[in-house]
């Protein structure tokens, strides 16, 4: 008996977007693999996705469902399966009396990239939008700072060089990003397969470190100096583009001035770099053509948006834009493949939604029976991924706050909501996915009919919406018309059933460059290395070359990374993967462990000035002295103290965008004794 083979696309938070292969047999999933004729999978899936898709993501004992309704108290998880017409219900009367008194601006919608599919990410927005809920800024809980940064000096940061624009490059400079662990397939193919030199600049030596020509290896927090010491040299070795500065950008006279005492030595002495390999950086990236990718790692600290205009001004003052080979990327928004994300949220229809808050503020503004009564989580698990987690814990406790749970799995969050409700996975739906690095545009397929009554964000939130008597066409448009409309408004000639056949297609044929004619979507059409929105909104003009504080009486700084086994906070339940990763564990680097008394599998206490966590000790050449590594991801329900690494970030916000700083903070480390 032969399978039937059919092609879909992995739409989670990653940059690689995969082709994925699924072997039926009987209309039951035999196998989940990469598609061996995808240009970025080849045939391979990370490992992570390679076990969760075979794995806990199929498995009926680990997904939920049924809607449940808790019948204990909250945190307890003692839940009562009940229908979807009854938690329907239930939820539609507990919303409408909130959006009656006090008011819909205290219903919270918080959610990010559970799916970044383009309909399962987008269209529950309709429903809250006509609502008037208030949504938590999804971005604030990751890259925030980055694209407040890039849209002052280049007016966008969604549009990304073209990836394929690699083979015209001389060099690759990949800052804070860490590919091995998040890009799988560009660390193993897209890199090592560029005829250029690769440079990376990452605080820890990764294994995309280990294989670039040249690892620069700032102390975390002080990227901005790295890369004025970097300009230094670019314009002392006549490497500045006059050309774009005079014709294209405003502000180098501002910025300038700046660049006189940032030295290569100087740098060595702020960043912890040498000063030949700043030197070498600089004459490689700036003779060009040279690609920057800017990751989203080094954005996470206290001054993450000054980093990223620091950073991201290299490709203009080295002219490193606006031809092949050149350009950086943050992201490839789903834009540049003409896809009408608006259109998919609903901002053509009528309401006006309160300011949102930031991911910072929502243990605080949870914890304000004035500021919220109710909260929808979907696509998120805020128990295990957001900051100050013992007080969001407290907060999310709450007897008069109702909150509604939306999610594949039993999580922390839904361990403390009122009702919840059981999802699908994406082999249960059709959906669009654009890589945010690629300039792909995939189909998401739908493979098998959903588990359970589990059922996609678009068809619960169509459900809340008729349950609460929203009664707007819009709220109810079918999946299929929505999508057919999205690839109408592409103008690329394609409907579902032909792009389910292809899996992924190239949306430009040809590889596109980052601002044709030097354009640029700023107030002036300029690059804006000065900025006056900038300093209307409390900024320097110019960024500075400013490093973080060192750590001082003994703390360590604290890095809490993607892990390669893990995608943000998923898969943390599936059972292989937690084999292979083992307990909880801290790195620090041997010196570092030595002073404390730390040897290899000790237990150790981690403070900080939000919580504490025991953890297990490992050392690390690859770490600088004064950083400690503790991969993000695990579940708190799954560990002995009911907590992860995020219990020990008080969720400080960053200059820009009121985003996360979780790689500034700061810990002590101590032995646990044993016994
Ligand atoms: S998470 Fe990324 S690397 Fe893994 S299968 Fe999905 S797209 Fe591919």
């Amino acid at each position: 008996m032969t399978d039937e083979i059919m092609l879909t696309t992995c739409p989670r938070d990653c940059y690689d977007a995969c082709g994925i292969e699924v072997s039926l047999r009987d209309g039951a999933i035999r196998r989940v693999r990469g598609d061996l004729h995808h240009p970025v999978s080849r045939g391979r899936l990370c490992r992570k996705c390679a076990t969760a898709y075979n794995g806990v993501l199929l498995d009926p004992r680990a997904r939920l469902l049924t809607p449940l309704r808790r019948d204990g108290p909250k945190g307890s998880g003692r839940f009562t399966p009940v229908s979807w017409d009854e938690a329907l219900d239930e939820i539609a009367r507990r919303l409408t009396a909130v959006a009656e008194r006090p008011g819909a601006h205290t219903i919270l919608s918080a959610h990010y990239t559970g799916t970044f599919a383009l309909l399962g990410y987008h269209f529950p927005n309709r429903f809250l939008r006509r609502l008037g809920a208030r949504e938590v800024d999804p971005d604030t809980i990751c890259n925030k700072a980055g694209h407040v940064a890039l849209e002052y000096l280049y007016g966008t940061s969604l549009d990304g060089f073209d990836p394929r624009t690699a083979a015209d490059a001389a060099c690759i400079l990949v800052w804070g990003a860490n590919p091995s662990a998040t890009a799988p397939h560009q660390h193993e193919h897209w890199l090592p397969e560029a005829p250029g030199r690769v440079i990376v600049v990452d605080s820890v030596r990764t294994p995309t470190a280990r294989q670039a020509d040249l690892h620069l290896q700032p102390f975390p927090g002080s990227d901005a100096a790295l890369a004025f010491a970097i300009a230094h040299v670019i314009r002392r070795d006549g490497l500045l583009d006059g050309g774009l500065l005079a014709g294209h950008a405003i502000g180098w006279e501002e910025l300038e001035p700046h660049l006189e005492r940032c030295t290569p030595g100087w740098g060595e002495r702020v960043t912890g770099v040498p000063a030949a390999a700043i030197e070498q950086a600089a004459r490689w990236y700036g003779t060009g053509p040279s690609l920057l990718w800017i990751g989203q790692g080094f954005q996470r600290q206290p001054r993450g948006g000054n980093a990223v205009r620091a950073v991201a001004q290299l490709a203009a003052l080295s002219g490193n834009l606006g031809r092949p080979g050149t350009g950086f990327l943050y992201l490839n928004g789903a834009g540049n493949r003409m896809l009408d994300e608006d259109y998919v949220a609903g901002a053509h229809l009528p309401g006006s939604p309160p300011d949102p808050i930031s991911h910072m503020d929502l243990a605080g503004c949870l914890e304000d029976p004035q500021r919220s009564r109710a909260l929808l989580c979907w696509n998120i698990n805020i128990a295990a991924s957001n900051p100050d987690q013992a007080r969001l814990r407290r907060a999310l406790a709450r007897t008069d706050l109702f909150t509604v749970a939306i999610d594949l799995f039993e999580t922390d969050t839904t361990d403390l909501a009122d009702v919840v409700l059981p999802a699908a996975s994406f082999l249960e739906s059709d959906d669009l996915v654009a890589s945010y690095f690629h300039l792909s545009l995939g189909a998401q397929v739908k493979v098998i009919e959903p588990l359970g009554q589990s059922l996609p964000n678009t068809e619960i939130f169509r459900r809340l919406a008729a349950a609460t008597g929203l009664d707007d066409p819009g709220l109810q448009e079918p999946d299929e018309q929505v999508i057919a409309e999205v690839l109408r408004r592409t103008g690329l000639g394609i409907d579902f059933a032909s792009l389910a056949r292809q899996g992924t297609i190239w949306v430009h044929p040809e590889p596109r460059v980052q601002f044709p004619g030097l354009r640029f979507p700023t107030p002036s059409g300029k690059i804006e290395l000065a900025s006056g929105r900038a300093e209307a909104d409390g900024h320097p003009r110019v960024p500075h070359p400013h490093a973080d504080p060192r750590p001082a009486d003994g703390r360590l700084r604290l890095l809490t990374p993607a892990s390669p086994w893990l995608l943000n906070d998923s898969f943390a339940n599936e059972t292989r993967l937690a084999r292979r990763i083992g307990p909880a564990t801290i790195a620090v680097h041997p010196a570092d462990a030595a002073e404390r008394g730390l040897a290899p599998g000790d237990r150790a206490r981690a403070r900080s000035s939000a919580g504490e966590l025991e953890l297990t000790v490992a050392l690390s050449q690859d770490l600088p002295r004064g950083v400690a590594f503790a991969p993000k991801g695990r579940w708190p329900r799954l560990e002995a103290e009911h907590a992860n690494v995020n219990v020990l970030n008080p969720g400080t916000a960053s200059d820009m965008g009121a985003s996360t700083t979780v790689h500034g903070v700061e810990i002590t480390l101590a032995r646990v004794p044993s016994g």
